[in-house]
């Protein structure tokens, strides 16, 4: 009689035999033997990390969502599932045999937020007991080294979103990111089929929105490897600009010297090209350049603007309505942020559109309705709570600045967590360290605010707070100071003038902070960091009641040479 290994005598559903027939008598009953099963278990086996979410397969069922090359949406099934994808009925079989047998063990709760209402079994996680694993790759592997891996591939490709076409991208995203950055490091590009190699292209620029500066690159990396393969390819283009956006992200001057096509999708390319310059342009002070960058774009047929050229709009609408804001120019900041903030279906841009909202009504001195905006808000991950938290906290502080007085304990408390919260997230990009100055920057104003009487003591402790204020600012990634170091140092020499009253250096430095902004036409009022108005007004004040010539003038417009 012929010895046999281990893995001829396992059935798919984990259970060991003495025997290859006593093998063959228990599979014929077991659920877990049917194709569509093994089917199932087979990719289980190779996906990673451990547990998978349900909703991954169920979103195998639904089409593969891109744009086309007129700007709409097309839906189409560019990835070689295996068979037990194509239809629910028979997934659905697959995996409650996987179940009844006892093949897998299930966990409540998908990783993957939103799962629009699929079945039960995608709101649950999946995972193979490790000899079942073991068995299932071992056995696959004899046949084909990689076709386990290429599928595993394939099923995560298909279920990762596409920027704009998913409304919780940024959600899914992440939650699918552990999945697919193993992948990119062993991906079998040569096995992919060329009808594959566009939708991948899409994918891997899609997942380049994700995860840290490592993986980004990576991703684009691989996104070049493949496109390399069918060049020219029209996501060269968007290969382009994702590799700017990251350097200028990064904090390195970039040039963009990219065409997009004269087509329809070239139109919405042009678009993206257009925001892309106009965000460099903000960075480096220029806001009015902006403005006049975001106002060279319509769509291709004015009448009839396709789906991605609707997008674009309120992508340009978004930035427009933010350069007013930095303008000062409130009123017309408002024109474009309302109804960005309640259009349904909801754009990509509406959360981020009413928390500009908030502080734009918050200058108006429109409480109640910064307040309902607030309330509307439906916060999804741990990133959009964090920044409502934020919104919320700053629109407390800017009431107890017109007199709420009752708002100054609730806006600390709330700083006082967010501060804490992005402290740890500072390593992880200039968005994190923007906002933990945007914290610091709120704490700093409260301890000014809240000093007690004209003691040392509590200037010491005021002035600490606006020295760590300072200190993030400057680790904002801006290589010149700015506005929000301006203020810094304006508050700065407010509490020495009360205490000694001098206003000693920090007056000075604030002075030359102002002048190098003035003598460069500069125009970084409320960029990167969102102050409000109201607080550099009240110091202007005070120190000017204390005899200290005005440095900031009015608001809106560019830094005045003559000022
Ligand atoms: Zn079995």
């Amino acid at each position: 009689m012929q010895a046999t290994t281990d893995h001829e005598r396992r059935c798919y559903c984990g259970k060991l035999y003495q025997t290859i027939s006593s093998l063959g008598r228990h599979s014929r009953g077991c659920p877990a033997s049917s194709g569509d099963c093994k089917g199932f278990l087979q990719l289980l086996a190779y996906l990673e990390p451990r547990p998978v979410p349900g909703d991954l397969f169920h979103r195998a069922l639904s089409p593969f969502r891109k744009w086309n090359e007129n700007g709409n949406e097309l839906r189409e099934r560019p990835f070689q599932l295996p068979g037990v994808f194509s239809d629910e009925g028979r997934l659905d079989k697959a995996i409650k045999d996987a179940i009844d047998a006892h093949a897998v063990l299930v966990t409540i709760g998908s990783s993957v937020p939103d799962a629009d209402q699929g079945p039960w079994w995608a709101y649950r996680n999946f995972e193979l007991p490790e000899p079942s694993r073991t068995f299932i790759r071992n056995s696959l592997e004899s046949l084909d080294g990689t076709c386990g891996q290429l599928d595993a591939m394939r099923l995560v490709f298909h279920g990762f979103p596409i920027p704009d076409l998913d409304t919780s991208f940024v959600e899914k995203g992440n939650a699918l990111l552990p999945f697919v950055v193993p992948l990119l490091y062993k991906l079998p590009v040569d096995k992919l089929l060329v009808s594959e190699l566009p939708s991948t292209i899409e994918v891997c620029i899609s997942i380049s929105h994700f995860g840290d500066h490592d993986t980004k690159s990576n991703a684009l990396a691989v996104a070049q490897t493949l496109a390399d393969r069918i060049a020219p390819s029209p996501l060269d283009f968007s290969i382009g600009l994702r590799r700017l956006t990251l350097s200028l992200v990064g904090g390195q001057a970039v040039s963009i010297s990219l065409s997009p096509g004269p087509d329809r999708k070239g139109n919405s390319q042009r678009a993206e090209a257009l925001l892309f310059r106009a965000q460099q342009s903000v960075e480096l002070g220029h806001v009015s350049e902006a403005w006049k960058l975001v106002g060279q774009w319509t769509p291709f047929h004015a009448a009839q603007p396709s789906s991605l050229e609707t997008i674009m709009s309120s992508r340009l609408d978004y930035m427009k309505g933010k350069l007013r804001r930095f303008q000062g120019n409130f009123e017309a900041a408002r024109q474009y942020f309302e109804p960005l903030s309640s259009q349904y279906p909801p754009t990509r841009v509406q959360f981020s559109s009413r928390l500009h909202l908030i502080a734009v009504y918050a200058e108006l001195g429109l409480w109640e309705k910064a307040q309902t905006v607030a309330d509307r808000i439906e916060v999804v991950s741990g990133r959009q709570r964090r920044l409502y938290r934020l919104a919320q906290a700053e629109l407390f502080l800017s009431r107890a600045l017109c007199g709420f007085e009752d708002d100054l304990a609730s806006a600390k408390g709330l700083f006082a967590d967010i501060v804490s919260e992005y402290e740890g997230l500072v390593p992880f990009g200039r968005t994190m360290r923007r906002n933990f100055f945007r914290a610091c920057f709120g704490l700093a104003v409260i301890g000014h605010l809240q000093r007690q009487g004209q003691t040392l003591f509590g200037a010491l402790g005021s002035l600490s707070g606006w020295e760590l204020a300072y200190r993030a600012s400057r680790e904002c990634l801006v290589v010149a100071e700015g506005f929000p170091d301006l203020v810094c140092h304006l508050s700065m020499a407010q509490v020495q003038c009360s205490v000694s009253g001098q206003s000693g250096p920090p007056l000075e430095r604030a002075k030359q902070i102002w002048a190098a902004l003035s003598s460069q036409g500069l125009e970084q009022r409320f960029c990167f960091t969102n102050l409000g108005t109201r607080w550099v007004d009240m110091v202007s004040e005070w120190l000017e009641s204390s005899g200290c010539p005005r440095i900031v003038s009015h608001w809106g417009g560019p830094a005045n040479k003559n000022e």
